[in-house]
């Protein structure tokens, strides 16, 4: 019987027989796992992690005897037996996934069999290499009065784009973009942003494996130059494009601020003040969050 009540397992039946957890094992450096994921990690009877971009070394919490095996090798259709024979062994199977399972992760596919085997799945977030990428270039996706938008997306390579969403139609909207899965097709995406209007000097950033100790890239460039620059980087996997109106703001000089830390900005958390319209004592404003 099971006895374990940690967070981990509430919500979900004690008898219920092995889970397969989707676990989003962050970009690259061990310690940008959930301490959730970690903790998954620590009592796994089974894992089963994506070789070829998630460092083995996330593994290093697995408990002894554990079966760890890499999916680099595998189709879809052997690694989804392998985790519905591993949930029939043990109690907790963890598909290791690089960033978060849910980009480009091909999370549903391996959902699909499971369920239909009647194993139970869960999934646990990871920090996307997206996310990993802003913070390593110290860049802020979104600004107000900049964007306040940011789209998530690839050019077409062997996985074609459903209509409407080819990376010029994105590029018109002229928000940030983070664009994965496309650093061999530079070209492609230096000749979207300029078809949608992004001026020749418009800074684009690369950011090859974010935050892998050591390993970590990043180039700084504009639309005009940042193939040539990450040709000359031998950048050709594992980056990514953020194209951004945003980037560089860390030298701007004029820059509107988040009305959030505004001081005469009421909200939840704290009162805003406002100079009386004399410029004598201060009043309260009266704005309230939406
Ligand atoms: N689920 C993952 C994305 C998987 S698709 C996530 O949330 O990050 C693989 C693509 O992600 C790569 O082609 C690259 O564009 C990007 N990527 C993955 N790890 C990266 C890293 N450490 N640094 C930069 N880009 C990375």
């Amino acid at each position: 019987m099971q006895t374990d009540t940690s967070p981990i397992d509430a919500g979900r039946a004690a008898t219920a027989p092995g889970t397969v957890w989707f676990v989003g094992a962050g970009p690259g450096d061990p310690e940008l796992i959930t301490v959730k994921g970690r903790r998954l990690i620590e009592r796994a009877g089974a894992i089963l992690f994506a070789g070829s971009l998630v460092s083995e070394s996330a593994t290093r919490w697995a408990p002894a005897g554990c079966v760890i095996a890499d999916s680099k090798d595998l189709t879809l259709e052997q690694m989804s037996a392998w985790l519905i024979e591993q949930a029939g062994r043990c109690d907790t199977v963890v598909r290791l996934q690089t960033g978060d399972p849910c980009l480009y992760g091909a999370l549903i596919e391996l959902v699909q069999p499971l369920d239909a085997a009647g194993v139970a799945i869960e999934v646990v977030p990871g920090v996307s290499s997206a996310m990993a990428s802003a913070a390593a270039a110290v860049e802020s996706l979104t600004l107000p009065e900049v964007t306040q938008t940011v789209i998530l997306t690839r050019v077409e390579g062997r996985t074609p784009m459903p209509e409407g969403e080819s990376l010029e139609a994105l590029a018109r909207h002229h928000t940030t973009l983070c664009i994965f899965l496309s650093i061999t097709l530079m070209g492609r995406v230096t000749a979207a942003l300029t078809a949608a209007g992004w001026s020749p000097d418009a800074p684009v950033v690369v950011v090859h494996k974010a935050s892998w100790p050591g390993e970590e890239k990043i180039v700084r460039g504009t639309v005009a130059t940042i193939q040539a620059l990450c040709r000359e980087a031998k950048i050709v996997s594992q980056a990514m494009i953020i194209a951004s109106p945003t980037l560089g703001a860390r030298q701007w000089t004029t820059l509107a601020k988040s009305k959030l830390y505004d001081a005469s900005f009421t909200h939840r958390f704290r009162r805003g003040i406002t100079a009386a319209p004399d410029g004598t004592a201060p009043t309260i404003a009266s704005q309230e969050t939406p």
